[in-house]
């Protein structure tokens, strides 16, 4: 079935990526019409917990509702607080850097499927009647070029019909899948192949109160670990390692995955084991879930000649180790609103001829941004994962030797 209502842009993906393009695309100009597909099941757990206390500024931007709301949210008991990180990493000691020391102070702990909820929330808050901005509870399946516009298959969730969109633009902001860009020819290059393995623990009846509410990391001698209390009681772990390392096969299993995590990493276990944590039961989850988790970049990242953009993880994706991937997302998605609000309010056309002959930096503006991110990222990751000189394994070399 088509649809005949032509959308300025269209973004495949409501994480906070393409919720941050939508809304700094809205905010700069508003009369935009847009579409915004997501197909996330918001009662689905899903990982990425650790919000920095700074990316309040940012969310303001976006919404100036956002902060205040997500404070409720957080007093409600969604969210939890993040009282700083400690971490045993370079030595076999505990380091702790308290929050009090952050000018931002503390940051979250979240239900990342509340938070992205949220996101999509303020983004279906700013529709309107005479250009209307839709957030579609749907699967992107397919894109074509139809002259001058894209064609976008979108599977509805509500209806299980197929519907075909059209737009001007089209934004990848689907993760790290990068669904759109991929059947556009681009191909994600892996800088590495590391994995995370997570395991979901919640309270049993008559366990002692946690009451650790940092995030702690620690190194292993072949990965690191980490975990983050998480709002009704509950505690997530993650273990990373490289997918050829032996650990990996082992941590696929829960039995493997819960004896690594008490023989290799004795604060956090000890902390499982003081509460009596057991392994979450949910329904349809099986622990230890497996993803992806290394860092890679999309090649290339947009085409303003043909009109499309990705954005967050489909563009870039970052190791977990720095914690900073929903900010970037949300950074990125940011400019690229604005850079859309730019290209939109000229002659298309001039803008890429213009583009061609070196004049303009339209696009180069969006690959500066792509280049910065990277560089900034590279210095901190290899920064990190260059002091760990204690353990004389494979895993640790790959990344001294990076
Ligand atoms: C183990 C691990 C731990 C992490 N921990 C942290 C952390 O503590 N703090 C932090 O800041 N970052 C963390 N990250 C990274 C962070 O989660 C990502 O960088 C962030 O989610 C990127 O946002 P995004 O919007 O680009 O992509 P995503 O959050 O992946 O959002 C993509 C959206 O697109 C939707 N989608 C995908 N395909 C389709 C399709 N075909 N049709 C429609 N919709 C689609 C998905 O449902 C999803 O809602 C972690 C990552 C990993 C792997």
């Amino acid at each position: 079935m088509d649809s005949e209502q032509l959308y300025d842009v269209i973004i495949i993906g409501g994480g906070p990526a393409g919720c941050a393009t939508a809304l700094s695309l809205v905010r700069s100009k508003p009369d935009t019409s847009f579409l915004l597909v997501d197909d996330a099941d918001p009662s689905k757990f899903k990982i990425g917990e650790s919000l920095p206390a700074d990316t309040t500024r940012i969310l303001a931007y976006l919404d100036p509702d956002l902060p205040e709301t997500l404070e409720e949210d957080t007093d409600s008991g969604k969210h939890v607080y993040c009282t700083g990180n400690a971490s045993v990493w370079n030595t076999s000691d505990i380091h702790e850097t308290d929050s009090i020391m952050n000018p931002y102070g503390m940051g979250l702990h979240l239900d990342r499927a509340v938070f992205d909820e949220l996101l999509r929330e303020s983004v279906r808050a700013i529709s309107h009647d005479q250009k209307p901005g839709h957030v579609l509870h749907g699967s992107f399946t397919a894109v074509a070029k139809d002259s001058n516009s894209w064609l976008v298959s979108v599977d509805d969730v509500g209806s299980g019909k197929t519907i075909v969109y059209r737009s001007n633009w089209i934004i990848d902001a689907s993760g790290r899948k990068a669904s759109v860009a991929q059947k556009l020819g681009a191909k994600t290059v892996k800088q590495d192949s590391l994995l995370a393995f997570y395991t979901v623990f919640a309270v049993s009846e008559h366990s002692e109160v946690d009451d650790d509410h940092r995030t702690l990391i620690e190194a292993t001698p072949s990965g690191w670990f980490y975990t983050s209390q998480l709002a009704q009681n509950r505690r997530v772990v993650v273990y990373h390692t490289d997918d050829k390392d032996p650990s990996s096969k082992i941590a696929r299993k829960i039995d493997g995955f819960l004896n690594l995590l008490h023989t290799q990493a004795r604060f956090i276990s000890s902390i499982i084991q003081d509460a009596d944590y057991d392994v979450l039961n949910e329904p349809g989850t099986n622990y230890p879930k497996c993803t992806a988790a290394g860092s890679s970049n999309l090649e290339p990242a947009c085409d303003d000649e043909s009109r499309w953009y990705a954005v967050g993880d489909a563009a870039m994706a970052f190791d977990p180790l720095s914690s900073q991937g929903m900010i970037t997302a949300l950074k990125m998605g940011s400019r690229l609103g604005l850079e859309l609000a730019r290209v939109l309010d000229s002659d298309t056309q001039a803008v890429s001829e213009a583009g061609r002959d070196g004049v303009t930096t339209e696009r180069r503006t969006m690959a500066d941004v792509y280049k910065a991110v990277r560089d900034d990222y590279d210095s901190k990751k290899i920064y990190y994962y260059s002091q760990v000189r204690r353990f004389d394994t494979d895993f640790w070399k790959r990344r001294q030797g990076a």
